[in-house]
């Protein structure tokens, strides 16, 4: 096979090349890792106080320069300009607010409460684990990385970013940006390349944070093992939408399509799979093509742009087809638009499927929403819940108590009750997915000590000589009184108490 030395970036939305970036090997990755060894221990020992400086100074750049930042984003991701700001800009923003405020009291000693019996003190300290390599999707290729940079370079990590082999130029942009503000050599360093580049970086680092699909992050799991470093995995998604009979509909059809369509159906959270209450499926499905019909794909002030890659496109098609294929109908859409250049497909809605098809079963990434009935609440849970994937769900209605209901039993991360979508962007909650979604957090306080070793420190004056030292023999009736003082009922407790005072007179000290 002929090794690539270089990645061509295209604009997806109209196959326009426009600049070329190293695909980087084992020699570039050491290189990178070297420069960020060397300059942890100065990084590590900053005040916090000043690592953060730093990090406030990214964001006054990046809105300084919002304008140009927008356009590279969305010339590489072919979508628009307004995605990019909602779900690009602005939740780094929200990020680097969230934890340069928060982060110095997280990350402070805390002093734990123990068992006086056991003497001393104890507290923890927060440290950072050395190099975090990030290996990002192109989705979202700032928000995404920046919710692991951010904390993890506050908290004193050094970090390598490997953005997708897609957008490397958004990855590419963030180091300029340190550049720019003055951050030291070698705390961020920026390696770009393809899926060998990434898998190069799990031999290197101390943790790895994973951002992609559910089968790289099984392969990432499986090298990371081997060296029993940890990882984060936030991976792929089904989200489910279910919409009860009392809901507003012109409302909740305009917010299936946004959970469906926006970014072109490529993010995690998507909803890929809508349950409509039978009583109201039929005008649902009216308003919702009506408004489908209104959507304009393309290049510019539009509403929805191109996919990613021909991959993308083809993995689209191919569950599209297979779904006609079985008889499923295509109310709107349902083709590639062969009429623009790039990878566009038609904002599709389609019905007759159900959880034997791969359209319902496989995470699409792209605009396709199939929309199917349910009878009752519980057989709309066990619906939704009928899935590997377990990132978020939505449930709509205007009834709060049913609402919280059924969030109890739905078997996701994250459950949104009258929203879908914005949960990412709310960065003071945790971030995260269970099943084949994913393992760990980001973002809040939870995606803040995923970037840290949680030391325990014990501490004892000198002169403590434990009644439990040996020797043990003769010491069974002291322990046994110490063990009912503890977690007997109130007589026992008293009683051993009374007994294991009597008995540990003359040991220094407990
Ligand atoms: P992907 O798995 O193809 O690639 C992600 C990154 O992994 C890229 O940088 C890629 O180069 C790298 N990579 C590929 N093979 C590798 C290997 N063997 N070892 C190390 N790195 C390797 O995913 P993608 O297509 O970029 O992103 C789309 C997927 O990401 C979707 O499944 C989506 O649901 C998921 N995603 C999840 C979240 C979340 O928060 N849970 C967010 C965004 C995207």
């Amino acid at each position: 096979m002929v090794e690539v030395k270089e990645i061509v970036c295209v604009n997806p939305a109209t196959l326009e090349e426009f600049r070329k970036v190293p695909n980087c090997r084992e020699e570039d990755v050491r290189i990178a890792v070297g420069k960020a060894r060397k300059a942890f221990d100065r990084w590590k020992a900053m005040n916090i106080k000043d690592r953060i400086n730093f990090i406030l100074k990214f964001k006054t750049y990046l809105t300084r320069n919002i304008n140009e930042v927008v356009e590279l984003l969305s010339t590489e991701k072919g979508t628009t300009r307004v995605e990019v700001i909602l779900a690009d800009i602005f939740p780094t923003l929200e990020v680097i607010d969230y934890y340069s405020k928060n982060a110095e009291r997280l990350l402070k000693r805390r002093k734990l409460c123990v068992r006086a019996i056991l003497g001393g003190r104890s507290y923890v300290e927060f440290e950072p684990y050395g190099l975090i390599g990030i290996i990002a999707p192109w989705n979202f290729p700032l928000s995404i990385p920046i919710s692991h940079i951010v904390p993890a370079l506050i908290a004193g990590n050094v970090c390598i970013l490997k953005p997708s082999e897609y957008t490397p130029l958004s990855g590419v942009e963030i180091g300029k940006i340190f550049r720019e503000v003055g951050l030291p050599e070698g705390v961020f360093e920026v390696v770009t390349g393809d899926g060998v580049t990434g898998s190069i970086i799990v031999d290197y680092v101390d943790k790895v944070f994973f951002t992609g699909s559910t089968a790289t992050g099984r392969k990432i799991m499986a090298k990371a093992v081997q060296r029993l470093i940890p990882v984060v995995m936030e991976l792929g998604g089904k989200d489910p939408m279910i919409v009860f009979e009392e809901v507003d509909i012109d409302l909740t059809t305009s917010a299936a399509l946004y959970g469906g369509f926006f970014n072109t159906g490529q993010v995690c959270a998507s909803v890929e799979r809508v349950y409509v209450h039978e009583s109201i499926y039929d005008d649902f499905l009216r308003m919702l093509v009506d408004k489908v019909k209104k959507i304009k794909v393309g290049v510019g002030d539009v509403d929805m742009g191109a996919l990613i890659s021909p991959a993308q496109l083809e993995k689209v098609v191919e569950q599209v087809e297979e779904a006609k294929r079985r008889g499923a109908k295509v109310l709107v859409g349902g083709e590639k638009i062969e009429t623009l250049k790039g990878y566009f497909f038609e904002p599709t809605i389609i019905v007759d499927v159900d959880h034997t098809f791969k359209v319902v079963k496989e995470e699409t990434f792209g605009p396709v929403l199939p929309v199917m009935k349910f009878r009752d609440e519980d057989e709309a849970i066990a619906l939704a819940n009928d899935s590997i994937y377990g990132l978020t769900a939505s449930i709509w209605t205007k009834d709060m108590n049913k609402a919280r209901r059924v969030a109890e039993k739905l078997e996701f991360a994250t459950v949104m009750i009258n929203d879908n979508l914005n949960a990412f962007s709310i960065v003071q909650a945790p971030w995260g997915g269970i099943k084949e979604s994913g393992t760990g957090y980001s973002h809040g306080e939870w995606g803040l000590y995923e970037t840290v070793r949680i030391k325990h420190i014990r501490e004892m004056g000198m002169g403590v000589k434990h009644s439990w030292y040996y020797p043990l023999s003769g010491k069974y009736e002291i322990v046994l009184d110490a063990l009912k003082m503890l977690h007997g009922d109130l007589r026992e407790r008293v009683s051993g108490f009374l007994r294991f005072m009597s008995k540990v007179k003359g040991v220094k000290k407990l």
